[in-house]
This record gives C-alpha cells, sequence and structure tokens, in this order.
C-alpha cells in the first residue's frame, strides 16, 4: 500500500502548525509534530524531554539522533499505517535522508514549503498562542481567539510558549537558515516542493496547500 507522506516545511512561525491542523483534518492525515511531541515529553518530564529542554529553551535545534529515534517511534504506530503529514520535520538534511532511508518507494512524498520573509517572523512569533489540550495556534492581533484565553476549537487554555520569546527568536531563525533552510533544496532536487506564499491570509494559505497536497489514492 502506498502511503502518503506530506511535509509541511517554513521557518518557525511560516504558519506550518496552524495549517497541519486544517490539512490532517481534510486530508485525514494524522498531524505528527515533533515539537509537540518534544513538549509532550517535557510536561510529562520524561527522560526525553529532559535531554531535549535545554536544546529548545535555547533556540537551538535538538541533536538529530533523538529526533529521529522519537519520530521513528512515532510513525511506526499503527495510525501512520496509511500515511501522516510531518510538520516541524525534517529540520536537517540528515534527518532528511534518514526519513527517506526509511520510506517505501511506492511511498508518495509531497513538500509543501511555507515561504515567509524574516521581517515578518518575530511580530508573527512572539503575539502566538497556542493550545495546552490539542496544539491549535493563534495569534493575539492576527487571529485572535473568539474568546480570549480559550481556543476555539477545544476549549483548552491558551498561552505563549516559552521558546516564543523576542530573545529565543533570532537564535531559532538563525537555526533555521543554517540548518533546516536546505532541507528545501534537498528536496527541490529530488521530489520537488510545492512553494506557497505565507503572508497570505490564513485561508489563503490553507487553500494553496490543500491545492499542492493531492490526495493519494491506496
Ligand atoms: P516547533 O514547535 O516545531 O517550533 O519546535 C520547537 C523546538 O523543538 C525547536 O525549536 C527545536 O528545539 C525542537 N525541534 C522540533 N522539531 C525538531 C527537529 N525536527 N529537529 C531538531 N529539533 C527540533
Amino acid at each position: 500500500m502506498s502511503r502518503q507522506v506530506l511535509i509541511l516545511l517554513g521557518a518557525p512561525g511560516a504558519g506550518k502548525g496552524t495549517q497541519a491542523v486544517r490539512l490532517a483534518e481534510s486530508l485525514s492525515l494524522p498531524h505528527v509534530s515533533t515539537g509537540d511531541l518534544f513538549r509532550e515529553n517535557l510536561s510529562k518530564g520524561t527522560p526525553l524531554g529532559d535531554k531535549a529542554k535545554g536544546y529548545m529553551d535555547a533556540g537551538d535545534l535538538v541533536p538529530d539522533e533523538l529526533v529521529i529515534d522519537m519520530l521513528f517511534d512515532r510513525v511506526g504506530r499503527e495510525d501512520c499505517a496509511g500515511g501522516y503529514l510531518l510538520d516541524g520535520f525534517p529540520r536537517t538534511v540528515a534527518q532528511a535522508e534518514a526519513l527517506g532511508a526509511r520510506l517505501d518507494a511506492q511511498d508518495e512524498v509531497q513538500v509543501i514549503d511555507i515561504e515567509v520573509p524574516d521581517s515578518a517572523i518575530v511580530e508573527r512569533i512572539t503575539g502566538r498562542l497556542s493550545c495546552g489540550g490539542c496544539g491549535a495556534v493563534f495569534h493575539r492581533s492576527f487571529n485572535p481567539p473568539a474568546t480570549e484565553g480559550t481556543c476555539d476549537r477545544c476549549g483548552g487554555g491558551l498561552s505563549q510558549r516559552a521558546d516564543d520569546s523576542a530573545e529565543v527568536v533570532e537564535k531559532r531563525l538563525a537555526a533555521y537558515h543554517e540548518q533546516t533552510a536546505p532541507v528545501a533544496g534537498w528536496y527541490r532536487e529530488r521530489v520537488g516542493i510545492c512553494a506557497v506564499d505565507g503572508t497570505q491570509s490564513p485561508d489563503e494559505v490553507f487553500g494553496a496547500c490543500r491545492a499542492c497536497a493531492q490526495e493519494v489514492a491506496s
């Protein structure tokens, strides 16, 4: 059976999380976010969470071997047997290579790159509010929830992520340019990528992403 593996690339704050939630629903694919998996480990106080914490707080990438093991464990579960949507992975060329080695030739890999200039990123990230319940993402000015502090989707509490502070954003952007931007080139040469203008409204970005993500007949 061929699996649909949809990969969302983009700088932190480009809108990957927001679009991933909607795309996963629309395509009936499980949403696999390595950032969410790390935060889950952090909140449960697991050994993996302890190892990742220092890197995340500093705005650095967690070392490849920790991320890859965690990701493979997640996508090896039953709900991912028919395909999955990756949000925040791969973030290095080594991660892209490890994923490539794990996939089968008949798997349908689709890559969407949500492009937003750096000048817009800082404002986006520092105003961001995330739901502790379902992972939905809002923005104080651009996409406020109907009720302050409450998630429109699941009613969970909204808060700012520790690493969404102004100090940490610059570091995360630097990590993106050095380590993650080359991943888009890597995929461009191998499977092609669909570039989406992430400065449009969330609905327009969703429409463009949805058009890129063709459903795959199994
Ligand atoms: P995110 O929620 O995707 O912005 O991820 C939050 C943080 O988790 C990142 O700043 C990294 O420290 C860590 N992280 C998430 N995904 C990865 C990955 N694929 N590779 C390395 N670090 C990651």
